[in-house]
């Protein structure tokens, strides 16, 4: 199986190529003008294009299925080259908007959550890509090409800049390396460009890893994943709590660097009746305080056979009324795309029944 070229960053891309001007054609003819085939790279000299493609292919994604909710969010499940498959998911985040002759005021913004890893070894109990197991790490290119795949299938303008959220299948910082090399070819000013401010990293909380991501300072952004206020709840639904409980995440987030005007996200998974009280939001309220946060409550999404149900929406408007109303900007995810089963891993399940 011959690797993909999305892996190499343009310092890597200029080691091997000749003079090294041609590593910037080669960025602008894959992420500019998204070029699948090495042949179509008209300006570089026919031995190099054909070197190429000797070692490597472009893109090592295939799109399996796609689905397009009412909502506009569109998620897509890709084959990588040994047949495993990950999800992405496309979230327009504002409408354009046009003035009553037509043009255009404002374009529309694009989130794209990505996959780091086919299946996660963390094994929480609300989430559907656990149950799955674990696989393997995706390369860098492979990060990488889900963002790319989206845009040219959605005929997404090249300069139209998109964020970008690790929030799709895997755990990002049990794959650090590889998440690390995508965010820096994102970032690249010849290819998506797409700044590292643009770029959240979540996570189920692995302490050290997010200290070694602090000290890698790629400038992106940090979301960690929550969804309890003490410790003997969070570890029933994260046993990864057992190894880095509430204390040792907080303190490694305060430690983390992060642009001053920019704030930490925490997301907090909503369950009917087990986290949604006021008393777990009073208990947030003080775990965070001395952090420059923004709390986002995402409804629990049931699957079939799931242990947890839906909060009732009073209930998730009175715990942000309280959050907000204890100083911390709160907002609730409005739940993307829930008729096309939305939540990590959930499409991947929906086709491996279906095809039996
Ligand atoms: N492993 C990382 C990033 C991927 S999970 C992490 O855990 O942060 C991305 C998000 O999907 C997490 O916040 C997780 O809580 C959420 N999620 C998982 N299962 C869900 C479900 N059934 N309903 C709603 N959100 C879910
Ligand atoms: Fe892994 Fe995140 Fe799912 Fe937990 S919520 S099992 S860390 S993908």
């Amino acid at each position: 199986m011959k690797k993909t070229i999305l892996d190499l960053t343009k310092d890597e891309l200029t080691e091997i190529v000749n003079p090294s001007f041609r590593a910037k054609q080669i960025y602008n003819w894959l992420y500019q003008k998204y070029v699948e085939n090495f042949d179509e790279m008209r300006n570089l000299p026919k031995d190099l294009r054909e070197s190429l493609s000797e070692k490597y292919v472009i893109n090592p994604l295939t799109i399996v299925r796609k689905e397009q909710s009412s909502d506009g969010s569109i998620k897509y499940l890709f084959a990588c080259q040994d047949g495993y498959t990950v999800e992405t998911v496309l979230l327009p985040m504002k409408k354009e908007e046009r003035d009553s002759e037509g043009n255009l005021l404002k374009e529309t913004k694009y989130t794209i959550c990505v996959s780091s890893q086919v299946g996660c070894k963390i094994g929480c109990s609300f989430c559907l890509t656990a149950k799955g197991g674990f696989k393997r790490d995706l390369t860098p290119g492979e990060i990488v090409a889900q963002v790319l795949s989206l845009k040219k299938d959605q005929n997404i303008p090249s300069n139209r800049r998109v964020n970008i959220v690790y929030m799709g299948m895997g755990e990002p910082l049990d794959n650090l390396d590889n998440v690390a090399k995508a965010v820096k070819i994102f970032k690249e000013q010849d290819g998506l460009s797409i700044g590292a401010r643009r770029q959240t990293i979540s996570t189920s909380g692995l302490s050290h890893q997010i200290a070694k991501l602090g000290s890698m300072d790629l400038g992106v952004l940090l979301a960690i994943s929550l969804h309890a206020v003490d410790d003997e709840l969070r570890e029933t639904l994260m046993p990864i709590n057992k190894a880095y409980n509430i204390e040792s995440v907080i303190n490694a987030v305060k430690a983390f660097p992060i642009d001053q005007r920019k704030r930490v996200m925490f997301e907090y998974l909503v369950m009917k009746e087990l986290n949604d009280d006021l008393k777990s939001a009073k208990k947030l309220v003080k775990l965070l305080h001395g952090i420059k946060a923004k709390v986002n409550l995402i409804y629990f999404n049931p699957y079939p056979g799931s242990p947890f149900q839906r909060p009732d929406e009073k209930t998730m408007e009175e715990f942000k009324a309280y959050l907000n109303d204890h100083g911390i900007t709160c907002t609730i995810r409005q739940s993307k795309g829930l008729d096309i089963s939305a939540a990590c891993g959930q499409l991947k399940e929906k086709t491996a029944d279906e095809s039996g």
